[in-house]
């Protein structure tokens, strides 16, 4: 196992550095990077998916890229519309519901990503559990209208039952994210009719196998999303994207550049809106780069630690 200290370009989720521990196997290197805040069995799951990774035990890919989405922050409408251009990505999601905002804010920032994408492009909107049901059932009809017809709204409120009351009362899809933490919840929200759309990390989920059963089960259509990783994090992100038999919607993996540096021999940063799907076998991993950001001593004795917690008794 390497851990590694790699400073983020802007701070997110309170944090200006992400730690993240890469442990190499017969079949290359996984990414375990669990939130530091995260007890041994919520981070275990994190641990299946990395060491699927480093075993190469990943289904064979249906597609050899995957097409992402730009984020736009809760920015004015100007440089909303200039991330999109810089981009290149065909599809845009837009932070919504940022507090001190309001929803005319909203409007414009929708519509200048609309305005600079075309009627070709997607537009989405992520709320991040930001607004009641009522004032969600009104943003999101004036933001479909704004944006010239919305994609569809990711977790525009905080629970799954909101969710299930929200998507009753609106023609705009509706996708859960924040909902879907653990690998019982995309049950729930199947089984409450609380979304149209599911959104599925393969850490917190337990790796790649454990998404597409679930993806299965569910019946819904998934969108891939990272949770702010290095290239090795997203290379099993784009393997749940290639063998999923349906992928109608572009994925949340464009997040390399959120990190000032990465581990990747070629950083998994997309080209034309897409990403290629890394080939079996081929070396992902800089082992010059994992030197290079080597953590402190301290934190690596931390992670230490923490993997013998979560191996002893993590699994629940
Ligand atoms: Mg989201």
């Amino acid at each position: 196992m390497r851990v590694l200290s790699i400073p983020m370009r802007t701070r997110f989720r309170g944090i200006t550095v992400r730690e993240v521990a890469l442990v190499e196997g017969a079949g290359g290197w996984g990414e375990w990077s669990p939130f530091l805040e995260y007890d041994a069995a919520t981070a275990w799951p994190w641990l299946a998916c990395a060491r699927e990774a480093a075993a190469g035990d990943w289904p064979a890919p249906l597609r050899s890229e995957v097409a992402v989405n730009v984020t736009v922050p809760a920015v004015d409408p100007e440089r909303a519309h200039r991330i999109v251009l810089d981009g290149g990505c065909r599809t845009a999601k837009v932070k919504v519901a940022e507090p001190g905002q309001s929803l005319a804010d909203d409007e414009e920032r929708v519509a200048a990503v609309r305005a600079a994408l075309g009627p070709g492009g997607a537009v989405r909107v992520d709320a991040n559990g930001g607004w009641s049901v009522e004032a969600a059932v009104t943003a999101i009809r004036r933001l479909d209208a704004a944006a010239g017809g919305l994609e569809y709204a990711e977790q525009p409120v905080a629970t799954v039952e909101d969710l299930a009351l929200v998507r009753r009362r609106v023609d705009v899809p509706i996708a859960a994210d924040e909902s879907i933490r653990r690998a019982a919840d995309p049950y729930r929200v199947r089984d409450l009719e609380a979304a149209d759309i599911a959104v599925l990390k393969v850490q917190p989920l337990g790796g790649v196998r454990a998404c597409l059963r679930i993806a299965e089960d569910i019946g819904l259509p998934v969108v891939v999303s990272s949770a702010l990783e290095t290239s090795v994090g997203i290379a099993a992100g784009l393997a749940l994207a290639a063998a999923l038999p349906e992928l109608p919607h572009a994925c949340g993996l464009a997040t390399v550049q959120l990190l000032t540096d990465d581990v990747a021999v070629t950083p998994l940063l997309p080209v034309d809106g897409v990403l290629p799907v890394p080939v079996a076998g081929a070396p992902l991993v800089d082992l010059a780069a994992l030197d290079r950001l080597a953590a402190p001593p301290d934190r690596v004795a931390h992670w230490t630690a923490r993997l013998a917690a979560v191996t002893r008794g993590g699994r629940p």
